[in-house]
């Protein structure tokens, strides 16, 4: 061996005993079994009960459906087992019944709500957008995370929710922290975890009604100019995507029993057909909100 080889022998060998004696860094998390674990992704709104419209006159459901549908194709690549969309149409109270029932007729490990923030009717203001007068309020931007006590899964549904706000952190997507203002009076909530903009709010339907670990995000303001045009590139999408499915997969690898779930769905394949159906009779619901 050349001299020159021999030192670069000894340099390598030195550099593996220092890796040696460093410090164990903390155990990954477990692997997560992604084709057992099963996901519900529920677009918010209706068809045709859309939302909120954005400052550039664009619905809330259109911004849901693309990114919900995203994230959807990311899960599939990545070996997750194609979820659950819950895509409805009709009136928007009366769908939250139809896709509960879906929901909860196919046991999932976690269920995911897409939304689209507005702002409380006092904050808005109105525009010129080339000709057209259209509401706006850039006061708010930013995505936020809800979690409701009212699941009988709160303490996964509230890990899941943080393993979200973390992973949005990550990819350079901030929260908004308003929420937690005495300024929003009855859209006041609480937060559950205020560094990643985590909020309590019990009274959301499909959050307190889904049998599964529940977490609703509202993606970002498009009542904001700025962030309702951001929200609609790719680039912005792919890092809310990126987070989401990230997200998810840590969630994953994390819990215990992925495959009762699966052998659920076997056993609750007949008992889906059944429950899917509308629930016409279904009476108001005074304690929900979407
Ligand atoms: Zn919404």
């Amino acid at each position: 061996m050349s001299p020159l080889r021999t030192r670069l022998s000894q340099v390598l060998a030195a550099g593996l005993m220092g890796l040696a004696t460093t410090p164990a860094r903390a155990e990954p998390a477990p692997a997560c079994s992604r084709a057992g674990f099963h996901i519900v992704l529920d677009i918010g709104h209706t068809t045709d009960d859309t939302g909120a419209m954005s400052s550039h006159g664009v619905s809330e459901f259109a911004y849901n459906q693309v990114l919900a549908l995203e994230i959807d194709q990311r899960l599939v690549e990545m070996g997750f087992p194609a979820p659950l969309l819950l895509l409805e149409a009709g009136p928007g109270k009366r769908s939250l019944y139809h896709r509960m029932a879906q929901a909860n007729a196919r046991p999932a490990n976690l269920f995911l709500s897409i939304h689209h923030d507005a702002v409380p009717d006092n904050f808005v203001e109105t525009w010129d957008d080339d000709g057209t007068t259209r509401p706006f309020s850039d006061r708010f931007k930013g995505h936020s995370i809800f979690v409701s006590f009212g699941n009988r899964l709160r303490q996964r549904s509230l890990d899941f929710a943080k393993r979200l706000g973390r992973a949005m952190q990550a990819h350079g997507l901030a929260h908004t922290p308003h929420y937690a203002e005495r300024f929003m009076g009855r859209y006041r909530r609480e937060p559950l975890d205020a560094a990643t903009g985590v909020y309590r709010y019990d009274r959301l339907h499909v959050l307190r009604t889904a049998r599964m670990p529940a977490v609703l995000l509202e993606a970002g303001s498009i009542l904001n100019r700025a962030e309702a045009l951001d929200l609609q590139t790719p680039e912005r999408r792919a890092a809310i995507v990126a987070a989401v499915t990230e997200a998810i997969d840590g969630y994953c690898g994390e819990i215990k029993r992925p495959v009762a779930v699966a052998k659920a769905h076997r056993k609750h394949r007949l008992a889906r057909r059944a429950a899917a159906q509308p629930r016409e009779t279904a009476p108001a619901d005074r304690n929900s909100d979407y």
